[in-house]
């Protein structure tokens, strides 16, 4: 962690969150469609067409988008991830509030929303994770409401009810004397007081010159994972991930389009095609199941990990292309593949 943090000494760069577009959903793909980006920053800085590029100077750094886009393609600003570096070299308990609190405990953050979940299950896994949620009731920010939700949902189903239960504290205070307004309001209140109503319900999703990737808070998720799994036989997390059916024959389509790079299709061995995935890179897209010519992706699914490196997904039927290697259905006759025999025509 240390040479993250040299590495990110604010050398002269500007303040804003970084989009790599490359691994963002709506690239190479139209079946799958995103816009949280859009759909959250208060300042309209993002381009629905995605034709312009961001308005930078309309940007406030408020790290809303970072935490909103599903498949982790937007990098922190230097301040937010030279800030968050610097709270992650802490371990046990960690207090963390927001700026709208009355009495602000802990380490204060703008807004609790702009953390995204993989970040909170590494401070949680330190030691306890206390979160002051008691502003949130009196907050106006609907959209940061609802994401701050959604984080502490993906959160809670990573750690399971257990893990979530030893690990992480979300403190209302006075909140059954406080008087509520709306129903999602409440909803979301109970939810997370009582240990998620919804959980069993949810299917769900290095550094670069003087600034860190939008990858860095699953990586860091990962190691600590890793040193976790080293020490605990009994560790276990929870993630969403794609699961291959028996028609899979690793054609590769799905492993070239994931934004995240988290497929692996390896070479043909007696009739068999290793899939691979690196969990801590799959975000639950579903840009794969989408984009499968054939269907053969099946639900994104949760499974229980004991850590989140690269595994073996499954070994397909497969059969290989007599002349350029790649992979044909095994119920198929050709021994050609649709490429090659396109051109054997011509
Ligand atoms: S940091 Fe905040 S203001 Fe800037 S682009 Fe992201 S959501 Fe919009
Ligand atoms: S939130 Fe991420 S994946 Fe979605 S449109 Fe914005 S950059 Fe792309
Ligand atoms: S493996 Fe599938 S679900 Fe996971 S990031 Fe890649 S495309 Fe998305």
């Amino acid at each position: 962690m240390s040479l993250l943090l040299d590495v990110i000494k604010t050398n002269a760069v500007d303040d804003h969150p970084f989009p790599s577009l490359s691994h963002c959903i709506n690239r190479n793909q139209k079946h799958v469609t995103c816009s949280a980006c859009m759909d959250v920053c208060p300042k309209g800085v993002y381009d629905r067409e995605q034709k312009t590029p961001p308005k930078w100077n309309e940007c406030q750094s408020c790290g809303l988008c970072v935490a909103a886009c599903p498949s982790r393609c937007i990098a922190p600003s230097p301040a937010n991830s030279k800030r968050h570096l610097l709270l992650a070299e802490r371990t046990g308990e960690i207090v963390l509030s927001c700026r709208r609190g009355e009495k602000q405990a802990g380490h204060v953050e703008e807004c609790l929303a702009l953390l995204p979940w993989e970040f909170l299950a590494y401070l949680a896994l330190g030691g306890k994770l206390i979160l002051n949620l008691k502003p949130c009731k009196d907050c106006p920010h609907e959209d940061c409401l609802e994401l701050l939700e959604d984080q502490l949902y993906k959160l809670k189903c990573f750690l399971g009810e257990e893990g979530y239960a030893a690990h992480v504290q979300v403190c209302f205070d006075d909140l059954p004397n406080v008087k509520e307004e709306g129903v999602s309001r409440r909803d979301f209140f109970r939810a997370m007081a009582h240990g998620g109503q919804k959980a069993t319900a949810l299917v769900i999703n290095d550094v670069a010159g003087s600034r860190v990737d939008a990858m860095i808070y699953r990586r860091m998720l990962a190691s600590r994972v890793r040193e976790l799994a080293k020490n605990r036989t009994e560790f276990s997390c929870t993630m969403t991930l794609p699961w291959m059916t028996d028609e899979c024959f690793g054609c590769g389509i799905c492993a070239l389009l994931c934004p995240g790079g988290a497929l692996e299709i390896g070479e043909e061995q007696a009739g068999k095609r290793p899939v691979f995935i690196t969990p801590h890179k799959c975000t639950g897209c579903g840009v794969c199941k989408a984009v499968c010519r054939d269907g053969c992706v099946g639900e994104i699914c949760m499974m229980k990990l004991p850590h989140m490196d690269r595994v073996l997904l499954r070994q397909v039927e497969s059969r290989s292309c007599e002349r350029c290697g790649r992979a044909i259905s095994p119920g198929k006759e050709e021994t050609l593949c649709i490429a090659c025999r396109q051109k054997r025509r011509k």
